[in-house]
């Protein structure tokens, strides 16, 4: 099976546990002596790999053999581009529970592809974030003011996690996101990831975009991720 490495444990003194996302969901498997210099399995049990896996049967299954599918040197290689990844990769690992997972996989093989190509990977870790909360079934009204459905002068309440145009945003305890943060947030919502086309925001929105979609985890998962953090500091 074709098995994408999420994150890496390591096992026993020479072996790993690696959780992979499959098309059939996550799964856990032992790649035994794989930290052996002379083993086979040693350059191809690291996160962020696509492997062909085959698997002995069990619980918890021994990696009999791999053969390395796909280890995207391009993204490896550029430091934003891999902290976009390893986020991406925790916010599966952590999050994902019963769902089509055969879309996701596939969803997720087409947003590596985008991100090996992209000059803008910050945003379209905002895209996949976004997206994959819906897909996790904490979808989020974009389309209009959450109040009154009305389309026109909106901002985002970020305490609200939703658009509110300027007539309902009353609360002077609240912060609107106004200008360019409502657009964005619908861009990248929206989006085909086929189509998805660089926005350019300035650093700052770039900043408060991904800052908002934090919060978005936090209220509907109660979820903070550790990558993430990291790669807020390179902003
Ligand atoms: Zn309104």
């Amino acid at each position: 099976m074709r098995a994408y490495i999420l994150k890496t444990i390591d096992y026993g003194d020479h072996g790993k546990i690696l959780k992979a996302y499959t098309e059939t969901g996550p799964i856990s498997m032992i790649a035994r002596g794989a930290k052996k210099m002379e083993s086979p399995l040693r350059h191809m049990t690291q996160s962020s790999m696509l492997i062909e896996a085959d698997l002995a049967k069990g619980e918890l299954p021994t990696l009999k053999e791999a053969r390395l599918l796909d280890y995207f040197p391009a993204i490896k290689d550029d430091f934003d581009k891999s902290t976009v990844l390893q986020c991406v990769n925790e916010l599966i690992y952590v999050n994902v529970g019963e769902d089509d997972h055969e879309r996701l996989f596939d969803f997720l093989m087409r947003f590596i592809g985008r991100l090996l190509e992209t000059d803008a990977p910050f945003e379209l870790l905002a895209l996949f974030e976004l997206k994959f909360l819906w897909f996790l079934g904490a979808g989020i009204h974009l389309k209009d003011c959450h109040l009154c459905h009305t389309k026109a002068d909106l901002c985002y309440d970020s305490r609200e996690g939703a658009l509110i145009c300027v007539n309902c945003a009353k609360d002077p305890t609240r912060i609107y996101h106004g200008k360019e943060i409502p657009a964005l947030l619908q861009y990248y919502y929206y989006a085909d990831l086929a189509a998805f086309r660089p926005q350019r925001p300035d650093k700052t929105d770039m900043k408060i975009v991904l800052e908002l979609t934090d919060a978005l985890y936090a209220m509907h998962l109660g979820y903070k991720g550790r990558a993430k953090g990291i790669l807020k500091s390179l902003l």
